[in-house]
């Protein structure tokens, strides 16, 4: 159900869906969709995709079912949700034969959710995203709950492997704002925090130091401001009266009583950070003294952009903090120690890594291996496989669905194709060149000298010899087709195309995108 964000290979593109195409051919068993949190990339794909599953019943806790119905007014067109409100701790019946037993596990939103589902071959667990929380004195805690599910037996267990390569336990969220204070209380002047507007449980926890500081609070950024609304709406940002001010009103206060919350921690060109390091943000001017914490990771692709963002910051005065620097970002994802002791509390039969790179999930696997599930029993499968599952037995089995990517972008949905994408690869490589050819339709012959137009390829007006030698080509050509009249003009462009690319490959050594337009007269 989830997004996923563009990867270098795919430019252009907004985010990527997942294909249902197997899915909505069985979607009369589909029972219910159960949601295990509100980050995008595990509810993102919904308004897209509900209706091609039947609308079946969704079964959310309340800031999930709160985010995704803010989501859904951007989707007019989106069928009508029947969501199911659940509580941790609920056990509810999907169908005849299936029921659903949700629990809390520790993530950076509230009321995450993993679930366990009772089936008749046994009990499937599926832990969401997690970490483990721990307390002041480095215990973690919550871990009776998953020893009970232990206790009722678990045939397979599907768990995160987004940070199974990495060694150790959670930093603790202690650690963090304990570290975040310090900070904060050493700033002189302004404080702006840069981090996920998905981080709930952090920006909760920034606002209660910041009133405790005596900082009012602007929130920057449309995630940063819609998502705080919707945690203040439930209670999970308690910020008092009059903490919450609009950035507007920032100038009102003296520095060292103000704080920003902000969107753009990666770098994104689009966020609420950028637009202040650009100097495009209406009341936001970095000055000196300006304290800047950037408290998120950066995410695997983004490092080129934080870089600059801190070089940004440094140049205009502002002091930055980053988590390279000290603990001010904990994962929301459970490291190899966290796994582990997991594993051993559940005690599953077979062990099915999710999330993650494939050597992620591998690395999951080794895990499991040494917290006592059987080599054997460890499955690691890719997208688009098909397991049956018995009381006895976890079968990969050799059917394949499809699973490939479906591309949004803009408003369209699947109408990127790769095609489109190896344009878009091509024309960032090796640029293009547009040629216009305006022809006497009935003598085919050119009525003026071909224009040609170039961008991201070579700059022209230096390299007058190539263009004389693409219009001579041209003319060249044009005096080789004798009956013009009879020719399909997509046989001219093919012509056209084939003889210039050519040319220029061996002059340049690249290969542009050319579109010739031909105009008749
Ligand atoms: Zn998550």
């Amino acid at each position: 159900m989830g997004l996923q964000f563009p990867e270098e290979e795919t430019p252009g593109i907004d985010y990527i869906i997942p294909n249902v195409d197997y899915l909505e051919k069985k979607k009369q068993n589909i029972a219910a969709i159960v949601l295990t949190h509100g980050h995008y990339d595990h509810i993102g794909a919904l308004p897209h995709v509900l209706a091609r599953l039947g609308n079946p019943p969704i079964y959310a806790t309340s800031i999930t079912k709160a985010i995704i119905e803010k989501r859904a007014d951007d989707f007019p067109n989106a069928p009508k949700m029947n969501i199911q409100l659940v509580k941790n701790g609920d056990e509810m019946k999907l169908s005849n034969n299936i029921t659903a037993l949700f629990f809390g596990v520790p993530h950076t939103i509230p009321e995450t959710t993993g679930v366990m589902l009772k089936t008749p071959i046994g009990n499937i667990v599926h832990f969401a995203d997690f970490r483990l929380d721990y307390d002041d004195e480095g215990n973690p805690h919550g871990l009776e709950e998953f020893e009970k599910l232990g206790k009722m037996g678990v045939h397979t267990f599907m768990v995160d492997s987004t940070a199974a390569e990495r060694p150790g336990h959670s930093v603790s969220e202690k650690t963090v704002e304990k570290n975040l204070e310090e900070i904060f209380r050493a700033a002189e002047g302004r404080i702006a925090v840069a981090t996920f507007s998905s981080l709930i449980t952090r920006i909760a926890e920034i606002i209660k130091i910041a009133e405790k500081l005596g900082r009012k609070v602007a929130l920057n950024g449309y995630s940063m401001k819609t998502n705080i609304q919707i945690a203040q709406g439930l209670g999970f940002v308690k910020a008092k009266e009059g903490t919450l001010i609009s950035v507007e009103e920032i100038n009102n206060y003296k520095d060292d009583k103000v704080m920003i919350l902000t969107t753009g921690a990666q770098g994104e060109s689009n966020a609420g950070l950028m637009k202040i390091i650009n100097g495009e943000h209406r009341s936001i001017k970095i000055k000196p003294g300006d304290t800047f914490v950037l408290s998120s990771s950066v995410i695997p692709g983004n490092e080129r952009s934080v870089q600059t963002v801190k070089d940004n910051l440094a140049r205009q005065g502002a002091v930055v903090y980053h988590s390279g620097l000290v603990d001010i970002h904990s994962s929301g994802h459970a490291p190899k120690g966290d796994i582990g002791l997991v594993i051993k509390l559940l005690k599953p039969k077979f062990l099915m890594p999710v999330h993650g790179y494939y050597f992620m999930r591998a690395a999951n696997g080794q895990t499991a291996r040494e917290s006592g599930v059987l080599k054997d029993n460890v499955r690691l499968m890719d997208n688009g496989q098909v397991a049956e599952l018995t009381k006895d037995e976890f079968k990969i089995t050799k059917e394949e669905v499809p699973a490939y990517y479906v591309m949004v972008d803009g408003l369209g949905v699947g109408d990127v194709e790769e095609v489109v994408l190896r344009d878009r690869r091509a024309l960032a490589a090796e640029g293009m060149l547009v040629i216009i050819l305006t022809v006497d339709r009935d003598k085919g012959r050119l009525l003026k000298n071909p224009d040609i137009i170039s961008r991201g390829f070579i700059y022209l007006k230096d390299n007058q010899e190539i263009l004389d030698e693409i219009r001579k080509r041209i003319r060249g050509l044009m005096t080789r087709i004798p009956n013009f009249k009879e020719v399909e003009p997509d046989y001219v462009k093919t012509l056209l195309r084939d003889q210039v690319g050519q040319y220029l490959y061996t002059k340049t050594k690249r290969r542009p995108m050319i579109l010739p337009v031909v105009i008749e007269i």
